[in-house]
């Protein structure tokens, strides 16, 4: 069975119905092809079971406990309650679980049972809350068993999908290999079809690793020959755009209230450099957090409009692109910039309002277009667009790239990026762009303070906050979206949002943020949040890319275990954008020493590369996914510092395929061909939060 049976609906899938359909369509599922590479976002290892005392709180454990005392059921409202102790020599735990009236049965004092759940410490008490419960030989079946834990939606258990991924490879005979055999031999990576078995189902640890290091160089392949392909057609293209340096923005460099870095002086003039230049821009710009990369990209989008061109900047989040559309407004303002004609396109815009910008775009009333992703959808015609920008390069894909640089034929491309890549990669993945580096943050900033703590420090930190707020300045909680489908990362929010506003004063104005809030109740909180209107803001990590309110100055992030050290990175980059003394507080909830060890390298630390090259030594090339840096370029898998030897390979490998058969014309590459075409070409769409 080949493509048609993945080209299928997963409809057609025994026990799937219209509404799980419906549910796996959410997640960008709709054919059986789409659920195979639908791979878990994590997995649970099923250990040999632990003693009391040996628990860890804030993580899943198993332990081996027999019940003790009474077993007691309460009904309060609608809702039943079974309660009771369960021990072993060592220590004691509280066990509850809510409407489960059928589990009193088993529930017998006296009786033994390994228990598996979240432990969490109250006190000076060990609490588990529904923890699943196992016979003694049920549990010994399952031991250093991995189970694949997906990412999910409202509505749709993990155990649904694990069952859906079991129906479609029950009738997949083969998938078909797109590697020719002697990388695959030479690089000693497993064949495609076991790779993808493996990253759902591994059968332990080592089987995992090779399933993630093929699908790894997957992308990275495919990556890298599409970059070569863009490359090859923007090679020496020359500039149909020219511009000259123009009095707009020597004028506006004179009137900011402060003077630009050197370095960010020396990208400025390689942009202008290039966009006078013989050949049209193909640049990155890449600077830490906070090194000000945003005024280079407005004085770039000033020059295209002052030359009689229309510019265009994409951002990867809805809340991004409303703020660089009001400073972008404020500036004009500000300085009486004549020349720029803003217009903000967002999917979050009403229909009428969509029609209409994109009227304005086509007529060329205006010429500095601000959006998402919306830029690049096809009812998008621009006049006369030579300047596209990118902000956050590093959360879109190749694909975004290449679809927003088609909008305007040849125009230049400006990118830019807070990830530290290394040389070395940075070469190979931003291959086909010119890179200026910003080292440099602006003077008089002072470095950020940080602490790691445990959930003790709670009261501590909410009263450092109100001292704060009360000294003008304004702070940041983030929650994790904690697991999907068994608690709502939502109401996490809304809870946290209570419980600060009664822990606080009155005064202090505490509000809330969250990627399921309407875009237009999002856009209002953010520029609430800006005029100072509201204090303190609760939020998800909607708020890690990008956003820029210097007055903030303390970022509180909860669980912050759950992050990776670049989203860390990103978030505690929200503040310490301005001249006050800023503060990163890392509330750790779990008790492991690893998580320890990973969040002292934030607090050691407020430098991007060194992060993440500590990171990669930590995690070391035995773990298994652990906490993966988010999406970097676009890859679901693929970990570009982890797996910097597969890059490496896979550009290689890439070269010498195209030196071989520069249309990849032959035989053994038609299935590799086709797989650049497709959307699995794993370049995931924005994370349009
Ligand atoms: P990022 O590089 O993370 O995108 P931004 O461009 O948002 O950073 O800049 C962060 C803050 O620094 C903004 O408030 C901006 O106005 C300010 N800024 C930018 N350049 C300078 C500079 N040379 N001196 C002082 N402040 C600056
Ligand atoms: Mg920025």
């Amino acid at each position: 069975m080949g493509e048609s049976y993945l080209d299928e609906q997963v409809i057609n899938l025994k026990g799937i119905g219209e509404k799980t359909s419906k549910l796996f369509e959410k997640c960008g599922v709709k054919t059986i092809g789409d659920l195979l590479t639908y791979y878990p976002r994590c997995y649970d290892g099923y250990d040999a079971p632990r003693k009391a005392a040996e628990v860890i709180s804030g993580q899943i454990n198993s332990v081996k406990l027999t019940i003790v005392g009474k077993v007691v059921i309460r009904h309060v409202r609608n809702l039943s309650i079974i309660a009771f102790e369960a021990a072993d020599e060592t220590g004691k735990i509280k066990m509850t679980y809510f409407n489960a009236p059928y589990l009193i049965n088993s529930l017998k004092s006296g009786t033994t049972h390994i228990f598996r759940g979240m432990v969490q410490k109250k006190g000076s008490f060990f609490t588990m809350d529904q923890p699943k419960m196992y016979t003694i030989e049920e549990y010994a079946t399952l031991i250093g068993k991995l189970m694949p834990r997906y990412p999910l939606v409202k509505g749709l258990s993990n155990n649904t999908v694990v069952k859906a991924v079991e129906q479609a490879f029950i009738n997949v005979s083969k998938l078909e290999e797109y590697i020719p055999q002697t990388i695959l031999d030479r690089l000693s990576l497993c064949g495609y079809a076991e790779a993808v078995r493996n990253i759902h189902f591994p059968s332990n640890g080592d089987y995992l690793e090779e399933a993630r290091r093929r699908l790894a160089y997957n992308e990275f392949l495919l990556f890298v020959l599409k970059l070569r392909l863009l490359k090859n057609m923007q090679e020496e293209v020359s500039n149909s755009f020219p511009m000259v340096e123009v009095s707009e923005t020597k004028r506006l460099l004179e009137r900011l209230p402060y003077k630009l870095t050197n370095a960010q002086l020396g990208a400025w003039e390689d942009i202008i450099n290039d966009l006078s230049g013989p050949n049209v821009m193909n640049r990155l710009i890449q600077g830490d957090v906070g090194s000000g990369k945003t005024i280079i990209a407005f004085m770039a989008l000033l020059t295209a409009a002052a030359n009689g061109y229309q510019g265009a900047m994409m951002a990867p989040t809805e809340v991004l692109a409303a703020q660089h559309f009001e400073s972008i407004k404020e500036l004009i303002d500000k300085y009486d910039i004549k020349t720029l004609k803003p217009v903000l396109l967002t999917g979050a815009l009403s229909a009428k309002d969509k029609k209409e910008a994109q009227r304005q775009i086509s007529e060329g009333e205006v010429n500095c277009i601000i959006g998402t992703n919306a830029l690049i959808q096809s009812k998008v015609n621009y006049k006369n667009l030579a300047l596209v920008v990118t902000d956050e390069q590093h959360r879109f894909g190749v694909r975004q790239r290449e679809a927003l640089a088609g909008k305007g034929l040849n125009a230049h491309v400006l990118a830019m990026s807070a990830t530290p890549i290394p040389r070395t990669l940075a070469i190979i993945l931003y291959g086909d762009l010119h890179i200026s580096v910003i080292n440099e943050l602006p003077g008089g900033r002072l470095p950020i303070k940080n602490c790691v703590v445990g959930t003790e420090y709670r009261p501590t930190a909410y009263k450092f906050i109100k001292d704060q707020v009360e000294a003008g300045r304004q702070a940041y909680v983030i929650c994790p979206m904690i697991e999907e489908g068994e608690q709502d990362g939502v109401t996490n929010v809304m809870d946290y949002t209570e419980i600060l506003r009664e822990n606080l004063p009155s005064s202090i104005r505490v509000e809330m943020l969250h990627g399921k809030m309407k875009p237009s109740q999002k856009d209002e909180i953010m520029e609430a949040f800006g005029r100072k209107d509201i204090d303190v803001l609760v939020s998800t990590t909607v708020i890690e890319v990008g956003i820029n309110v210097p007055n903030a100055t303390v970022m509180m992030i909860e669980n912050a275990e759950r992050f990776g050290l670049s989203q860390l990175h990103q978030l505690r980059g929200r503040v310490g954008r301005g001249q006050h003394q800023s503060y990163c507080i890392f509330l750790n909830t779990s008790e492991g020493e690893e998580a320890k060890q990973r969040l002292d390298i934030m607090n050691k630390s407020n430098d991007g590369f060194k992060i993440a090259e500590e990171d990669l030594r930590q995690r070391g090339p035995g773990d298994l996914f652990g906490v993966r840096q988010s999406g970097e370029l676009g890859f679901r898998i693929g970990d570009i510092y982890r797996d910097s030897d597969l890059v490496k390979e896979s550009a290689m490998d890439a070269d010498r395929i195209l030196a071989e058969d520069p249309e990849l014309m032959l035989p053994q590459y038609s299935v590799l061909k086709n797989q650049l075409a497709t959307k699995s070409a794993n370049l995931v769409d924005f994370a349009t939060l």
